[in-house]
């Protein structure tokens, strides 16, 4: 059976924002206050350096060493956010492995702590706006029996999507939503590390 390592999950994502720190830099200067690079960059290497000094024995230790990790190491609005999701899919995710089922309620849980902690909805051009379509398409492709592998492409072509789809909205959530109409005409910069988020996920399958 498919599963996702989460691990490697984390390893990836770490490496993809490595990747994309100065472009998350240069999206949240045009709305924010410059930093959600440095701050994702931060978290996830924090992140790395944990799993690699505290091994952990299940995919739920894992991911709750993560979420702990990144509420400790990241400032700013992300790092409890990224933190809450991780630290509610570890708790859907129990002893269990990441299969497409676990995979997909453990990606649904997290998103819901976004949302719980963080209040956004679909259109506050927030990481919401990214989280949401993968979820669905994820839920979708696995109860149409799709492989894990192949409803993570789609839920990565639903969240590239949902990143795109921010660029005219007027931010109504965080830093951004001061702006207010001067938000419109540029892509959130959570939504854009979101996508990586899910991007990571399909390289993680083993
Ligand atoms: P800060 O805004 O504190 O500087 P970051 O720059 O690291 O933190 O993160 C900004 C991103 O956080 C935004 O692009 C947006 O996607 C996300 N964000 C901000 N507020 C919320 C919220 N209430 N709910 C969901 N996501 C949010
Ligand atoms: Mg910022």
């Amino acid at each position: 059976m498919t599963t996702i390592d989460a691990t490697r999950w984390l390893r990836v994502f770490a490496a993809l924002i490595d990747e994309h720190t100065d472009e998350l830099t240069a999206l949240d200067a045009a709305i924010g206050d410059a930093d959600h690079g440095s701050n994702m960059q931060r978290g996830t290497a924090a992140v790395v350096a944990a799993l690699e000094d505290d091994p952990q024995p299940t995919a739920g230790a894992v991911l709750k060493q993560v979420g702990m990790v990144l509420v400790r190491s990241v400032g700013g609005a992300s790092g409890p956010l990224y933190g809450t999701f991780f630290l509610r899919s570890a708790t859907a995710t129990g002893d269990g492995e990441l299969d497409g089922p676990a995979f997909a309620a453990a990606f649904r849980a997290g998103l819901d702590g976004v949302v719980a902690r963080g209040k956004a909805e679909t259109g506050d051009k927030t990481m919401v706006d990214a989280l949401v379509p993968a979820a669905d398409a994820l839920d979708e492709q696995l109860a149409a029996g799709a492989d894990l592998a192949v409803a993570l492409d789609a839920a990565l072509a639903a969240a590239t999507t949902g990143r795109d789809a921010t660029i005219p909205l007027v931010a109504r959530k965080g830093r951004a939503s001061y702006l207010g109409e001067r938000s419109a005409g540029h892509q959130d910069p959570g939504a854009t590390s979101a996508a990586l988020l899910v991007a990571a996920a399909g390289q993680a399958l083993r």
